[in-house]
Formats: C-alpha cells, structure tokens, sequence
C-alpha cells in the first residue's frame, strides 16, 4: 500500500462521520505538500479494494466498518450498506447481509448487475428526531 493510501486511511480513522474529498485534501496538506490528484487517485484506489465507502448523500468517504477488524492491507469486497441522517448527516455503515440475497435476485431489463450493489438508505437520527 502506498504512503498516500495510509495517510487517507488514517484521515478517515480519525473521522467517524466521513470526510469529502476536500476535507481530506485541507487535512493532509496541513503537514505535507500533496496534489489533490495524488488524493483522488488513492480514494478510486481504496474504494476499488472496498477498504472505503462513498456516500452519495453527503459526498463523504468513510472507512468500511468491516476493515477496523481484519488486515487493512487485504482487499475485501463487499455490498455496502449505509444509514444516513436527512437533517445533521450523521452516517452508519450497517453490518448486515439482509439486502444482499434478496437485491441480487432481482432481474434487470437494463443490463444492470445487481450483484455490485451499494445500499444507503435516508432517515432521520434520534437526536433529530
Ligand atoms: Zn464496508
Ligand atoms: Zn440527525
């Protein structure tokens, strides 16, 4: 794993409602010069490897909450599902498997591969609540 990819990595540990891109990049140049495509690369790197998530709600990456357990170097794929707060964007990662049997049953018309799913589901927190 290349140096920037740890660095993102370690961004995001420290992080557990996500960063955007650009919070990343405002982080990371805090203590060394570094080109936002240099950032970009490792984000489509290790979101390719499953190590991090992209919400589409909130544009955040998020480390894959399956990752804090096991070796962050091993590549792991998997159909993310995200819980997401409409009103502060609070955001969870869920452990489940629930959606999977059933989502990649589903036909497509459309050539769609149901397999590579990703699941985020809006709702409202309980402090917002
Ligand atoms: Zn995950
Ligand atoms: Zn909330």
């Amino acid at each position: 794993m290349s140096d920037n990819n740890t660095l993102v990595l370690n961004s995001l540990k420290s992080s557990p409602n996500g960063l955007t891109a650009y919070q990343i990049l405002n982080l990371l140049q805090k203590t060394k010069p570094i080109k936002p495509m240099t950032i970009y690369r490792s984000l489509e790197n290790l979101t390719k490897k499953g190590l991090i998530h992209k919400t589409n709600k909130n544009k955040t990456f998020h480390l894959c909450e399956a990752s804090h357990n096991c070796n962050i170097s091993e590549a792991h794929e998997h159909n993310s599902v995200f819980v997401v707060c409409d009103k502060c964007g609070l955001t969870e990662e869920l452990k489940t498997n629930l959606f999977s049997t059933t989502i990649k049953k589903i036909k497509s018309k459309k050539k769609f591969d149901l397999k590579k799913f990703k699941l985020e589901i809006t709702t409202i927190c309980k402090d917002c609540d």
